[in-house]
């Protein structure tokens, strides 16, 4: 059955579940408050990048609208979905305000019993907060339950058609609530959906825990980064050899390098932590996975350092190319990105002379602060010119962000360019020998 839908939010998690929606037969609204974005969707235009996401959006226009107003987007829906953003606050808790404003705007503006769908990932206990607040301003019915968004940004659209589970919380008198976002689910997968039925508070705490868990696989795995390498070893075969139990298994998080990024693990890492210290139950696990995340930014300056030791060249007279901005590939997206954290401790450290090169990001507001001190960030054109012009005379190139555009990097011709052929690999993309072998210089995280 097809439904009538609003999605509260157009950013990463509210337009991509937009035109997948639109594009299984509902009629989708979607309402920002954001009018620059809004505009932008209206010309069929993505504000975002990710692959697949402007073709969808461009395909499904007839059952696709984009609004600012709260009214135009609840007066047809028989369910809304709030993908609003709930970024780190200043004590390190999740920052509800957005919740809470689209809260209030429903109960304001609904005009019929509505089923509320929390898509944003909120502390335990928010779901409850929503329709309380929901109710107070309406004398209409609201059922909120919550289904935690699990989608990757670079393949997004693929993971919302066809999501590992779909976790859904729900109170009991709310049967009708998921039977109907089931039956919108079943629609999207193509009856594939796997449902983890459960109460609102886990459901809610599902989110966290998974995502926590994720990010502390990596800290794992780059923990092991500085001890592999003091007793000579290579942590990609470690790796290599754990997933291989099934016990943890062929897709664990195990990727040594940089460490994690982007607006999911980081805050949520810390929401989680919070949570458990208001609650009067710490979580000191947790607490650690930040820390060592933090601190493959501060290796990376360590082994940029030593590489300069080499060529007797200080870090203030260096000139470095930046391979990657965003905190993984196909994404635009920089928010917490690690490669922006690098060259803002690059720069705090005195280097004054960086070119960086992005297949997608040209310029975004988290590199604006540095931008006084990068030389030039590289957009448009053909992506090999782009790295070989950014390695131009450069004394260290670093590659921050693993996009396939620098996968096959062309040694031989980066080598004849630079000034000093040193090669900081910090994603462990590339065997250290191979490359030395075409005369460079190279650190990486643990890799051989
Ligand atoms: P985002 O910042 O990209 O988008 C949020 C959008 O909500 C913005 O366009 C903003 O203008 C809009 N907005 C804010 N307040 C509003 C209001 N009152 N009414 C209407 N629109 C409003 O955020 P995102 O990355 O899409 O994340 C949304 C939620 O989904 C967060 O809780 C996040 O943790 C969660 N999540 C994100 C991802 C991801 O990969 N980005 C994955 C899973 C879950």
């Amino acid at each position: 059955m097809a439904y009538h839908i609003a999605i509260i939010g157009t950013g990463y998690i509210g337009l991509v579940a937009g035109v997948c929606l639109a594009d299984s037969g509902n009629q989708v609204t979607c309402v920002d408050i954001d009018e620059a974005k809004i505009t932008m969707l209206r010309e069929g235009r993505s504000p975002i990048y990710d692959p697949g996401l402007t073709d969808l959006l461009v395909k499904n226009k007839r059952h696709l609208h984009f609004t600012t107003s709260y009214n135009e987007a609840l007066k047809d829906a028989d369910v809304v979905f709030i993908a609003v953003g709930t970024p780190l606050a200043k004590n390190g808790e999740a920052d509800l305000q957005y919740v809470e404003a689209a809260a209030k705007s429903i109960g304001a503006h609904m005009l019929k019993d509505l089923v509320v769908v929390n898509r944003s990932t909120v502390p335990v206990g928010t779901g409850h907060k929503v329709e309380k607040m929901i109710q107070k301003v309406t004398s209409y019915k609201v059922s909120v339950i919550s289904c935690p968004e699990f989608l990757r940004e670079g393949c997004a659209i693929n993971d919302f058609m066809h999501p590992d589970r779909v976790v859904i919380g729900a109170d009991d008198g709310h049967e009708y609530a998921v039977s109907m976002l089931k039956d919108i689910y079943k629609g999207v997968s193509k009856n594939d959906a796997k449902f983890v039925v459960t109460d609102l508070r886990s459901a809610e705490m599902i989110k966290y825990a998974s995502n926590s868990f994720l990010a502390c696989q990596i800290s794992y795995i780059n923990d092991l980064v500085r001890l592999c390498e003091a007793v000579d070893v290579d942590v990609t075969e470690v790796a290599r050899g754990m997933k291989l139990d099934k016990r943890i298994g062929e897709y664990a998080f195990l990727n040594a390098g940089l460490g994690y990024g982007g607006s999911c693990f980081p805050k949520d890492v810390q929401a989680l932590t919070a949570l458990g210290r208001n609650a009067g139950r710490p979580l000191p696990l947790l607490e650690t996975v930040e820390k060592v995340n933090d601190e493959m930014v501060e290796l990376a300056v360590a082994k940029v350092q030593k590489l300069l030791k080499i060529t007797e060249i200080a870090l203030s007279e260096a000139r470095i190319a930046v391979l990657g901005l965003s905190f993984k590939p196909n994404t635009d997206d920089t928010r917490a990105s690690q490669s922006v954290k690098l060259i803002e401790a690059l720069i705090k450290e005195g280097c004054a002379n960086l070119r960086v090169v992005d297949p997608i990001v040209h310029f975004s507001k988290e590199v604006e602060r540095a931008h006084g001190k990068i030389k030039e960030i590289n957009g448009g054109g053909d992506i090999l010119d782009r790295i070989l012009s950014a390695a131009k005379d450069a004394d260290i190139l670093i590659l921050a962000t693993e996009w396939n555009d620098f996968r096959n990097l062309d040694f031989e011709k980066l080598r004849d360019v630079m000034r000093h052929p040193c090669f900081l690999d910090t994603r462990n993309v590339y065997s250290k020998k191979e490359v030395e072998q075409l005369g460079f210089t190279v650190e990486n995280m643990g890799r051989k």
